[in-house]
C-alpha cells in the first residue's frame, strides 16, 4: 500500500462549502463510511501503517475519530479510550484548550485512561491546523501515556497543522 493507491478514497470524501461557517470546506466523510469497500479499506490501510504489537490503546477524538478509532482498536487487540468535549466523561479528567479551524473548545481525557508507560495511538478523520490533535497528545503524555503515533484518514496540508506535531509519528491516507 502505498499513498498513490489511497487517491481513490477522495471519491467518497464530499467537500461541503461553507459548513459549519462561512468560508471552511467542510470534508464529508458519511460516503466513505457508507461504503463497505472504502471503510474496510480505510482501516485496514492505517492498521497496515503500525505494528500491532507496538499499540497498548487507540485513542479516538469526538465524534468522527470514535469511527475510525474503534475498529482500529479490535484490529490491533488493543484498548480504546474516548477523547471528549468539555463536560462529556463522567469521571475525574484532565483538560487542554486547543484551536479548530473554526473556532476553540476543550478537550478531556479520564484520569486513568491510560497506564504509565502505554503506548497510545491517536486516531481522527482529518487533520486541519493541527490543534486538536497536538492537545491530545498533551493530554495523551500528561496522563502518562507515550504517543505511538497520530493518524487521520486526511490531511488538509493547506492550512499546516503537520508543523504543530514535529516529534510525533503522524500518517494520513489522503493529503488535499
Ligand atoms: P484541527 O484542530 O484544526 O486540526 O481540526 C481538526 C478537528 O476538527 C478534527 O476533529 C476534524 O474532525 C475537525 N475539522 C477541522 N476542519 C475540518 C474540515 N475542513 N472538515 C471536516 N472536519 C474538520
Amino acid at each position: 500500500m502505498n499513498q498513490q493507491n489511497h487517491e481513490w478514497l477522495k471519491d467518497h470524501i464530499r467537500d461541503i462549502p461553507d459548513f459549519p461557517k462561512e468560508g471552511v470546506v467542510f470534508k464529508d466523510i458519511t460516503p466513505l463510511l457508507a461504503d463497505k469497500k472504502a471503510f474496510a479499506y480505510t482501516i485496514d490501510a492505517i492498521a497496515h501503517h503500525y505494528d500491532r504489537d507496538e499499540i497498548d490503546k487507540v485513542l479516538g477524538i469526538e465524534a468522527r475519530g470514535f469511527i475510525v478509532a474503534a475498529p482500529l482498536a479490535y484490529r490491533f487487540t488493543a484498548g480504546l479510550i474516548p477523547v471528549r468535549k468539555k463536560g462529556k466523561l463522567p469521571w475525574e479528567v484532565e483538560a487542554e484548550m486547543y484551536e479548530l479551524e473554526y473556532g476553540h473548545d476543550h478537550l478531556e481525557l479520564h484520569k486513568d485512561a491510560i497506564e504509565p508507560g502505554e503506548r497510545i495511538l491517536i486516531v481522527d478523520d482529518v487533520l486541519a491546523t493541527g490543534g486538536t490533535a497536538q492537545a491530545t497528545a498533551r493530554l495523551t503524555e500528561r496522563c502518562g501515556g507515550k504517543v505511538a503515533g497520530i493518524a487521520t484518514i486526511m490531511e488538509l496540508s493547506f492550512l499546516g497543522g503537520k508543523g504543530k506535531l514535529e516529534g510525533y509519528d503522524f500518517f494520513s491516507l489522503v493529503t488535499y
